[in-house]
């Protein structure tokens, strides 16, 4: 079993500064707690995750269907969800050092001796806090007008379900994709990007007739993983959690997480639930509009069970950098290297002349215009031919092309893989196809 791994977590984070992957929010001011922005090359990386995992739910799925639903939703949308009332953590403080715990992270002897993990002093009585944004729409600032940022994407797919099906013409067994943005004020956000106030979901919500519900489970438990397996992560770094049934959400009848071994130990990436038809009935009940389903065959109507696989792309982007990352020495010399996927690597394709004179470099131009249209791809013509490699290996640039003098003559460069480093000669003119090859997952 592999072991976790902490000083690892540092070593992406400097990584991410200095390439200007991640970096802080609002930096020329000092930050703002647990908020990140994404630069050129991270970018890259979450809209290629972003792409494969819409492919995957959306593209490979007659019977799924994407949305985009907004951010912001009537107020009675998280009054039936349940969240007003208990989308909340239980929260402590220590009344000597003055710091903030979730109650249910602490270990359970501390929880019963209610003594503070860092300073031993005595811990506050536990508060209900409820993690959801609030804000004001309009110029009023009364409760009339209060207003939420949704905390998970769900309910956008939930109070339209009827809408899409009928515009799609489909019927149970479906289902609706959709990735945003969704927020909660997270008592202790932390480990760089695992866990933040802001963050991006990857949600697929599949409708299905009530009896088949258990069935689909156990289907979407084993699709969801084997996407993590074509992702490329490492078989052996992840595994199911099931939830105990008296630890499960209020909506759910059966949830099993998706845990990735991060270098703090076990944690989730992604939930799998069967939240039965508690969502569509109390939408029901609060809206009062018919949300069933009408089978024209059967003449039965019904709400549809719901099986939810909800991920997170920051977590799941941070997981594949982890993943990734290894250290190695190659003919005596130390690298760093990132083994992205190909699919998924923020830049697939770079283009070296060996040196920029006697035309090296306007041919290198070319082949880079070439491949742009096809692939993540750029060019590079400063400084040794070597650091240039080690640049690229370092943000998991999977290939390579260097334009030499042998190119003048016969039309061909050499591709290098960052992996293998195997260094093979080709024609100008095979290269979209040969990288097509190499670089795409289906
Ligand atoms: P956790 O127990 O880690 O707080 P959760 O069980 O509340 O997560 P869900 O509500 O199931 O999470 O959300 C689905 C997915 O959304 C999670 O698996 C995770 O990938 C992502 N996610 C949830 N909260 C955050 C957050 N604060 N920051 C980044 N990603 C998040």
């Amino acid at each position: 079993m592999p072991k976790p791994t902490p000083d690892l977590m540092e070593k992406i984070v400097s990584l991410c500064k200095r390439r200007g992957i991640i970096f802080q929010s609002s930096e020329i001011y000092g930050g703002l707690n647990s908020c990140w922005d994404y630069g050129p090359l991270g970018i890259e990386l979450k809209n290629a995750i972003r792409n494969f995992w819409w492919k995957e739910m959306t593209q490979l799925h007659p019977e799924i269907v994407g949305i985009d639903a907004s951010i912001l939703m009537h107020s009675r949308v998280w009054e039936a969800s349940g969240h007003v009332e208990g989308f909340t953590d239980p929260l402590v403080d220590c009344k000597e050092c003055k710091r903030r715990f979730r109650e249910d992270d602490l270990p359970e002897e501390l929880q019963k001796s209610r003594k503070c993990p860092e300073c031993g002093g005595s811990l506050t009585d536990t508060r209900k806090f409820n993690l959801m944004f609030r804000t004001f729409m309009g110029p009023l600032e009364d409760s009339a007008s209060t207003i939420y940022l949704r905390p998970e994407t769900a309910q956008g797919i939930y109070v339209n379900y009827l809408t899409v099906m009928n515009a799609s013409r489909l019927k149970p067994p479906f289902g609706i994709a959709q990735v945003g943005k969704a927020f909660r004020n997270e008592i202790t956000p932390g480990n760089f990007i695992f866990r933040t106030r802001e963050f991006e979901q990857m949600e697929m919500q599949y409708f299905v007739p009530p009896d088949t519900a258990d069935e689909w489970f156990e289907i979407w438990l084993n699709r969801r993983m084997d996407y993590y397996y074509r992702l490329g992560i490492n078989k052996d770094k992840l595994r199911f959690a099931e939830h105990p049934k008296d630890k499960l959400a209020h909506y759910a009848k059966r949830a099993v997480d998706i845990e990735y071994l991060f270098p703090w130990g076990w944690a989730e990436i992604e939930g799998i639930h069967n939240r039965t038809d508690f969502d569509l009935r109390r939408h029901q009940e609060y809206s009062g509009k018919d949300m069933q389903y009408f089978d024209e065959e059967t003449k039965q109507r019904y709400l549809p069970y719901i099986i939810e696989t909800s991920g997170g792309l920051n977590r799941t982007l941070l997981m594949t950098m982890l993943d990734g990352y290894y250290e190695e020495e190659i003919k005596g010399e130390k690298r760093v290297v990132i083994k992205f996927s190909p699919h998924i690597a923020p830049m697939q394709v770079g283009v070296f002349p060996l040196v920029k004179k006697d035309g090296l470099s306007e041919i290198s131009r070319r082949i880079e215009a070439d491949l742009r249209p096809y692939y993540r791809a750029f060019y590079d013509g400063k400084g040794a031919i070597g650091r240039r490699y080690r640049r690229q290996d370092e943000v998991g640039t999977p290939f390579c092309i260097t334009v030499d003098y042998q190119t003048k003559e016969d039309d061909t460069v050499t591709l290098r893989e960052r992996d293998s480093l195997a260094q093979d000669r080709y024609k100008i003119g095979e290269l979209r196809e040969v990288l097509w090859k190499k670089v795409n997952v289906v």
